[in-house]
């Protein structure tokens, strides 16, 4: 068993789209050991994905992702960060496999509804960034 950390950004929580995407997590066989909803404000967005911070669309991600609530999560399963972005599927949801999150949900490329860590270790800084070991059961 593993951990990876998911967001369901501001485009689909203001959709109600939470209950849909933690659905497809669950179906898939992953289990949400952590859950919380917060208002990002500028400051934790650019620190959350401070990589990004030479990119061009750092400002208006960081901007988005502070724009409305979110809703974060740690989860849990067997080679659960790959299997997360599975689900999730491509970044840029034009290039989405048919049944992904992103493919059958998201907005466009920066509205993309759903957050994935890309590595073992960037779920451990992530878990890490929103939530402490003991929220995690
Ligand atoms: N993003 C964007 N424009 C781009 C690339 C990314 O607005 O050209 C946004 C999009 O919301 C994406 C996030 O920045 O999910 C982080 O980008 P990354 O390349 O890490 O994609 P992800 O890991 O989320 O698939
Ligand atoms: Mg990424």
């Amino acid at each position: 068993m593993s951990l990876t950390f998911a967001i369901i950004k501001p485009d689909a929580v203001e959709r109600k789209l939470t209950g849909e995407i933690l659905k497809r997590a669950e179906a898939a066989g992953l289990t949400v050991v952590a859950l919380r909803r917060l208002h990002m404000t500028l400051a934790q967005a650019e620190g959350f994905y401070i990589e990004h911070k030479e990119r061009p669309f750092f400002g208006d991600l960081t901007g988005y992702m502070s724009s409305g609530p979110s809703v974060v999560a740690v989860l849990s399963g067997a080679n659960a960060q790959p299997a997360w972005r599975t689900l999730m599927g491509a970044t840029n949801p034009a290039d989405a496999d048919e049944g992904t999150i992103r493919k059958e949900l998201a907005v466009d490329l920066e509205k993309n509804s759903v957050h994935g860590s890309d590595s073992e270790t960037s779920a451990a800084r992530e878990i890490s960034y929103f939530f402490s070991e003991l929220d995690i059961v």
